[in-house]
């Protein structure tokens, strides 16, 4: 046996994570380039120190008061509103989709996502024994409905894992096909449809929270890294039925949403509106991108997110070494050949423009 005894199949296994790198132009982890206001950190440091004065005690483990102001703000999507008992959160929606594979997968069951899909997937299913199944995605990165219903059918997992939009191509899904996915699923899994992107939605493109009222099975996961503004703070969160919320409290570790977090997650939701406020600009920065690279001849997605994977390269580690050498650090990954570029500040996507124009000559 080696040193240390880690379990055989994470032996050699980098942990995952994008490179980070100390450069003036930061556009790799989908994050929202615009900090809080001097107003609004004032608050938050106000709540922080609040919460401070009582950490002698354990935090409100059912984060009763959070639970409510997430409720409020999602049901701003649905015309059937969410009430608290459907609202879950813990640190990160990467760490609620843990708890989901804690709570639903496991061994003898399986997860199914459909790839190219984010990379944090098959490592939630491996973490918790769970089997990992991926189906694909069609050509222009949607699903094949047909395709998707007969994989689920023969699989029968426990958790459809269904990112919209998708990362990293940027992908929404249509109602349709949440529906679809939740009845070939029945009761027997969870259909997870994971927004975390999801306030970026083009006009037109309704969330997954108004299905909630007609599956049972589905369960829709937001997160305050990045329309929020909020990366740093660590709260993501979910809204599903309530037996769902009840099962999650089955794993979860006691307590696992600090005081702290729970004061300055509540501190950002009564700012919502200022750290939102850029979500419109990001969208308009994001769609002149998107015609930008297509006017420079390159394939790009369509993008729902506040991102944008382009291509194709032959060699897509030359051209992101290239732009890192002139100060702009994007995302190498994806389908072989095809980048991802976070949307940035006006100045920054000019960076950028101006970056991969230098790098990769004019195409147009
Ligand atoms: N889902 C998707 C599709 C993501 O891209 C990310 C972050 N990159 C997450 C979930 C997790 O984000 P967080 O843990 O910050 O909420």
């Amino acid at each position: 046996m080696t040193f240390p005894p880690l379990r055989e199949e994470l032996r050699g296994i980098e942990p995952y994570g994008a490179p980070q790198l100390d450069v003036p132009v930061q556009l790799n982890v989908n994050e929202n380039p615009y900090g809080p206001s001097a107003a609004c950190i004032a608050d938050i440091a106000e709540s922080a120190a609040q919460a401070a004065a009582t950490l002698n005690r354990y935090p409100d483990r059912e984060f009763v008061a959070l639970r409510e102001q997430l409720a409020s703000y999602l049901s701003k999507d649905t015309p059937a509103g969410i009430v608290p008992e459907q609202v879950w959160a813990a640190n990160g929606s990467n760490e609620v989709m843990l708890q989901l594979l804690q709570a639903f997968g496991g061994p003898g069951r399986t997860a199914v996502s459909f790839a190219p899909t984010y990379s944090m997937y098959p490592e939630y299913a491996r973490d918790t024994n769970t089997r990992w199944v991926a189906g694909h995605r069609a050509e222009d990165f949607s699903l094949d409905l047909d395709a998707a219903r007969d994989l689920v059918k023969t699989e029968r997992p426990s958790v459809v894992l269904l990112p919209s939009p998708n990362n990293p191509t940027g992908t929404a899904l249509p109602p349709e096909a949440v529906a679809v996915l939740c009845e070939a699923t029945g009761e027997d899994g969870v259909v997870v449809v994971d927004e975390a992107y999801g306030e970026f939605r083009r006009t037109g493109v309704p969330s997954a929270l108004e299905l909630l009222a007609t599956y049972r099975n589905l369960v829709v996961t937001r997160t305050m890294s990045k329309a929020f503004a909020g990366a740093g703070l660590r709260l993501g969160y979910l809204a599903a039925d309530p037996a769902i919320c009840d099962a999650i409290r089955v794993v979860r570790l006691p307590y696992h949403l600090s005081a702290v977090t729970q004061a300055v997650a509540l501190a950002a939701l009564r700012h919502a509106d200022e750290l939102l406020g850029k979500v419109d600009e990001l969208r308009a920065e994001r769609d002149a991108l998107v015609d930008w690279l297509r006017a420079q001849q390159y394939d790009v997605a369509d993008s729902d997110a506040n991102f944008v994977l382009f291509g194709r390269f032959a060699d897509r580690h030359a051209v992101w070494q290239g732009l890192l050498e002139r100060g702009v650090l994007i995302r190498e990954t994806g389908p072989d050949g095809w980048l991802r570029v976070s949307v940035g500040t006006p100045d920054e996507m000019a960076a950028f423009r101006a970056a991969l124009t230098d790098v990769n000559g004019e195409r147009a």
